[in-house]
């Protein structure tokens, strides 16, 4: 019989969880994935099963599910029911930051919890809640065995000049550094290219990750090289509602007129980007669909920023072989991967646009010098296959 793997990827009022069984081999078979949302506010569970199937779709009031544990307890209780009492044999998690400790995915322990926990000045808003299911589950289940997966490890082998801002030594020793993000789904992709371009992935490939958080990614030869995200997943591409690259002289001046931390993490995480630029939303669909100048020039600044930060990475990658798009936008936007690869024609791009309408999987025509691909990301399934991989002969 085959054992499962719970995979649960905690936010600040939610919880995604998937349920792989593994087959044999290193196969990984997904057997159901869901959401609670809404946890302190107005609580929601929904799961499906691989085949769509709406397996739960439950509701609870603020006061009967108040916080990360009542949820998670609500979660495992219904899968234990699901899984007629079969628990899963681990837990793989997804956590923001590793630091510059977790280089690589880790067995949970009472020090890497501490580890996890010393790194939430780095992350004070997702780290707290990626770590609460990791302590709930180690109080509540000693003996299951829990993996912890950064999405930073992926870019630790960044060379010194892209893991550095140019500010004093002492600081970049207490961990201001230019991490990078969105690992997991690199690393997936990195594994996913030699699949179907085995030669485009031994060479210069830029990944970019276009979903509500945006970054791309410099790969050469399948190793992360560089990205646009940084110390915080606030730096680089403008995304739903995050600015990207900002003037730190601008966050100057909003302190000078008075905003205080909690003031500017709120305006930095929640109400820049696509929604700021365009004042009606976060949503690049919404924005597609409007005809409204606002919508236009939002829209306009996403694709240029990514064009300018691709021709950046192609620099440093001296030559371009290829680009994926991946996440949201990326694998379901044609209008947005035709703007940015007409943006990148100038370095031998040539955009199949019968293909790109279909979205893909390769979208350059036969001959172009830059190949384009799109390729779905899954990050759940790179966690369970670390998971796997790190508790090997365990099950
Ligand atoms: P997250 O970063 O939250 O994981 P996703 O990768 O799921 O985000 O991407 C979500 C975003 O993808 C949505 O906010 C939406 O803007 C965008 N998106 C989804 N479908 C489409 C589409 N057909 N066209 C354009 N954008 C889309």
């Amino acid at each position: 019989m085959s054992e499962t793997i719970l995979i649960l990827n905690a936010g600040s009022s939610s919880i995604k969880f998937q349920l792989f069984a593994t087959q044999g081999g290193e196969g990984l078979e997904r057997r159901l994935k869901g959401e609670i949302e809404g946890i302190g506010t107005n609580p929601h569970l929904t799961a499906e099963s691989k085949d769509g199937r709406s397996l739960i779709d439950k509701s609870w009031s603020a006061e009967e599910l108040g916080d990360a544990a009542a949820a998670l307890d609500h979660v495992l209780d219904w899968l234990t029911q699901e899984l007629r009492g079969e628990m899963p044999s681990a837990v793989g998690h997804r956590v923001v930051h590793g630091g510059t400790r977790f280089t690589a995915p880790i067995l949970v322990d009472d020090a890497v919890i501490a580890g996890i926990g010393a790194l939430i000045p780095l992350a004070p808003l997702h780290q707290p809640s990626n770590l609460a299911p990791i302590q709930i589950l180690r109080r509540r289940l000693p003996e299951l065995p829990q993996v912890a997966c950064f999405d930073t490890a992926f870019h630790r082998g960044h060379p010194a000049v892209a893991d550095h801002f140019a500010i004093p030594e002492a600081l970049y020793e207490e961990g201001v550094r230019r991490y990078g993000f969105h690992g997991l789904s690199y690393e997936y992709i990195a594994s996913a290219l030699p699949k179907v371009a085995p030669a485009l992935a031994a060479g210069r490939v830029i990944v970019a990750h276009l979903g509500n958080g945006a970054s791309i990614c410099a790969l050469k030869a399948g190793r992360s090289i560089d990205s646009t995200m940084a110390f915080t997943a606030l730096d680089g591409l403008p995304m739903g509602t995050r600015a990207g690259q900002l003037d730190p002289g601008v966050l100057l001046y909003l302190v000078r007129k008075g905003w205080d931390a909690a003031r500017l993490e709120r305006f930095l995480y929640h109400e820049c980007g696509l929604k700021g630029l365009s004042g009606l939303s976060n949503d690049m669909r919404d924005l597609l669909a409007v005809d409204a100048p606002a919508a236009r020039l939002a829209v306009d600044y996403f694709v240029y920023r990514i064009i300018r930060e691709a021709g950046a990475l192609a620099a440093v990658l001296g030559g371009l072989d290829g680009i994926v798009f991946t996440a949201g936008i990326g694998e379901r936007s044609a209008e947005i991967r035709s703007r940015v690869s007409a943006g990148l024609a100038w370095l031998g791009l040539d955009l199949d646009e019968s293909a790109n309408s279909r979205h893909g999987p390769e979208i350059t025509k036969a001959g172009s010098r830059v190949q384009a691909w799109v390729i779905p990301t899954d990050e759940e399934r790179m966690i369970a296959r670390h998971t796997r991989k790190l508790l090997d002969g365990a099950f």
